[in-house]
């Protein structure tokens, strides 16, 4: 049982296990697809944000480009009222030049000559471009050819009189020029570049990504043939346009490109390292992974803890339910699962045994419910430690325990190991444990297992087996057959046919005389009930009083004997008769009765019987179950003037202490104690216990009575002892009231 709830929680735990497994896979699978969409994500904001950089960047441009044609146009505007356009003209402007910080200022005319405001006359301008702005374009145009400095080179036709006669150029430095174009504070590089692909302005660090490469061939370079269309049809519709591509060395590089506003054949152009973005996204990145190695952390905490509660609260709840709390072996629940599973697999024979022990209640009431449950713990380890590995234990209730044992075969080996687990129980002792064991007796049922297997059916065969050795006081253990049915529904039959019995006469109520030992002379008789039962005959009384007992019908049965018992007495004081002292026996369930010396008053009463006529037996067993109920009971009995007496005196716990108290007048002594005096070794002692007992009633003022006497050696000996009185087969056997008249009769006529 035990190795398969552990295989069961190993197959439970690899299953968790692997729950747990595919969790964090998921999770896994869900951060990386969550990482990918981030990616694109940030990759497309710094698209966006490069594109929107690149647009502000070309307005800039273009402001700054509107300025420099303005203030060509002012130039031309002061100077064309007062010249023509030749050297005077251009000699004019000099002051202009130095204020706006051109590298030159200058007039060409339409024959390609070149007047300069400092008179130089050397151009670096070409002719196409000349030709060009006389057709009325203005041009910007990178002036580089390593003659002159590097700079930029602005040209706008020259008008006079509504005509263009010239082109009228400015030069700027490139480095002055630079502080003017470039926000320097971002990152990345600018470049301005014409619709010929030429670069018009650069920043030097364009040779970091593109070496050597012109702006044309990394232009036509870029990107994959797809894209390139796309980019360029974006470019032609929006003005601008972003994209990647491969540095120089393969890193990839972003760039965005944008019309420049109002030179449509201008462009700026911003290029910028892919190590911006990839350190973004591996920032948030991390930040992610963070967040998911938490959270899977986290979810992993609470799963555990709630598995943990779970299994905590399991376990709990089934130690409350499968495991007795007092003494730790299985509880009733629990035996009923394994013992149904141990049975189902049909390995071994087994047989089941229920016991109880007698008077439980006596012990818990008179060393207290501690004391008892001690004796109950004692039980259960005593039972645990001596049966085998694949037999099993359990309490069921209070004192009432069961096992599955395997069974050895024969009914006499296997009432030989139920009686060994019984010794065990009364002498194992274990260290420091103070018990008085010796006195323990059991109830025992016994039903071996064979054709029936449902355990509920099985433990009613053994229970009621049980409820059997209860009755019989000689049979501890006590095995199940057919007839302990049979005898059961013989029993509901027997309470079934009472009422009608008791209406239809049928119970008879004989007298056993009661000898006085010296004279031998009838000194009294005890009323026994016989039950001539309609259809089944003379029942004795050891077959029916046990079941009336549990049903309550012999309060009715005693007082209906006492009835019969009052009306013969009765008769012979009327006809003169002295009246012998006829005794009724009172079972405990009486005890229990409130008005119950009332009852017996009242039908002495109704027949004129002085009570000194009747004598009551209580048989000893009574006594141990709640002694100070039975003691005011006996003392009212007695009060009421009736003789009393304590029948069966040795049979069962005799507890001397306790006789002492006892306000009875006749002690009667079992026939136990014959027996004892017949043995032929243990006849001596006997014989001397016997001695004591009545030499002890006599200082206690009772008159002893030896019961069962049926040999001429028990009454010499008796007779030898002191004792008072004789009842016995040896005088005589109960007998109908008639016979029992006779007998009278004769003895006083006599
Ligand atoms: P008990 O009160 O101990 O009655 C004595 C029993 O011993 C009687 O059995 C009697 O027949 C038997 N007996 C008498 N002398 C001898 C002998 O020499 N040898 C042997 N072997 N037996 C002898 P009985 O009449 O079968 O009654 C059995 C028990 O039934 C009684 O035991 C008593 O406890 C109970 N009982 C009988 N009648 C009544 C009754 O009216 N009311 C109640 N409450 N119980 C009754
Ligand atoms: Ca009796
Ligand atoms: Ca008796």
């Amino acid at each position: 049982m035990m190795k398969n709830n552990k295989k069961v929680g190993k197959r439970k735990k690899a299953l968790f296990r692997l729950y747990i497994l595919l969790f964090v896979f998921v999770v896994s699978i869900v951060t990386l697809l969550y990482l990918n969409d981030t990616r694109k994500e940030i990759v497309l904001d710094f698209e966006a944000n490069l594109l929107w950089e690149v647009q502000q960047s070309s307005k800039d441009v273009s402001e700054r480009f509107k300025s420099k044609f303005a203030v060509l146009e002012t130039v031309q505007d002061l100077i064309s009222h007062s010249y023509h356009i030749g050297v005077e003209a251009a000699k004019s402007m000099e002051t202009s030049r130095q204020r706006y910080h051109m590298a030159y200022l200058g007039i060409v005319d339409r024959n390609y000559v070149y007047y300069d405001s400092s008179g130089d006359t050397e151009s670096d301008i070409p002719h196409e471009r000349v030709d060009l702005v006389l057709s009325g374009k203005r041009v910007v145009a990178r002036s580089n050819d390593g003659k002159s400095p590097d700079g930029i080179i602005f040209l706008s036709p020259y008008w006079e009189d509504g005509e263009i006669v010239g082109v009228i150029c400015s030069k700027y430095l490139r480095e002055d020029m630079m502080e003017e174009l470039i926000d320097k504070p971002q990152e990345g590089t600018d470049l301005i570049v014409d619709v010929n692909g030429e670069v018009v302005f650069m920043e030097d660090d364009y040779k970091e990504y593109m070496g050597e490469l012109s702006w044309e061939k990394f232009y036509a370079k870029k990107v994959n043939t797809k894209l390139k269309e796309q980019f360029d049809k974006e470019l032609m519709l929006r003005g601008s346009a972003v994209a990647a591509t491969k540095d120089k060395s393969g890193r990839q590089v972003y760039f965005a490109v944008s019309q420049i506003e109002g030179y449509p054949d201008f462009f700026s152009v911003r290029l910028t390292s892919a190590e911006v973005v990839e350190k973004v996204i591996q920032s948030s990145m991390v930040r992610i992974y963070l967040l998911m190695a938490f959270m899977i952390a986290l979810i992993v905490c609470i799963v555990f803890h709630a598995v943990w509660t779970y299994i905590k609260n399991r376990k709990e709840v089934y130690k409350a339910a499968y495991v007795d709390q007092l003494t730790g072996i299985p509880s009733k629940s629990k035996h009923k699962l394994d013992a149904q599973e141990l049975i189902d697999r049909q390995v071994r024979k087994y047989a089941y045994v229920t016991f109880d022990v007698d008077n439980f209640k006596y012990i818990n009431e008179m060393f207290g419910y501690e004391y008892g449950n001690r004796i109950l713990i004692h039980i259960a380890n005593v039972l645990q430690h001596f049966t085998d590995e694949h037999e099993l234990v359990a309490r069921i209730s209070a004192d009432n325990f069961a096992m599955l044992l395997e069974n050895p075969g024969t009914k006499e080996e296997l009432s030989k190991k139920i009686k060994r687990i019984f010794e065990m129980i009364v002498e194992y002792r274990e260290p420091e444990e103070e018990l008085n064991l010796c006195s323990l007796k059991f109830s025992c049922g016994v039903y071996e297992i064979d054709e029936i297997r449902d355990i509920n059916k099985i433990r009613a065969n053994a229970n009621l087996a049980r409820a059997e050795s209860k009755k019989r006081i000689l049979d501890e253990i006590v095995f199940y057959d057919e007839n302990l049915k049979t005898r059961r529904i013989e029993e509901r039959e027997l309470e079934f046919d009472a009422e009608y019995a008791l209406e239809n006469g049928e119970f008879l109520v004989y007298f056993q005389p009661k000898y006085d030992v010296t004279s031998e002379k009838i000194i009294g008789a005890e009323a026994l009930v016989r039950w001539n039962h309609s259809t089944r005959g003379m029942l004795s009384p050891g077959l029916f009083i046990p079941v009336f007992e549990s049903n309550g019908f012999i309060i009715r049965l005693d007082m209906y004997v006492l009835e019969k018992v009052c009306e013969l007495i009765e008769a012979w004081l009327e006809a003169g008769i002295p009246p012998v002292c006829i005794s009724v026996n009172l079972s405990r369930t009486h005890l229990y009765e409130r008005d119950l010396v009332e009852r017996l008053v009242s039908i002495v009463k109704k027949h004129n019987v002085p009570p000194e006529y009747i004598e009551f037996e209580l048989t000893e067993s009574a006594f141990y179950e709640e002694t100070d109920r039975l003691l005011r009971v006996m003392e009212e009995i007695k009060k009421a003037g009736f003789r009393l007496s304590m029948d069966d005196f040795g049979s069962g716990y005799s507890s001397l202490n306790l006789l002492r108290r006892l306000p009875v007048d006749v002690l009667k002594l079992d026939r136990v104690f014959l027996e004892d005096c017949d043995e032929a070794e243990d006849g001596i002692r006997g014989k001397r216990i016997v001695m004591h007992v009545i030499s002890m009633a006599k200082d206690l003022e009772m008159e002893v009575l030896a019961e069962g006497v049926e040999t001429e050696g028990q009454k010499d000996f008796l007779q030898e002892a002191k004792c008072d009185m004789i009842q016995g087969y040896y005088y005589a056997r109960p007998m109908p009231v008639k016979d029992f008249e006779a007998l009278y009769n004769e003895q006083t006529v006599s």
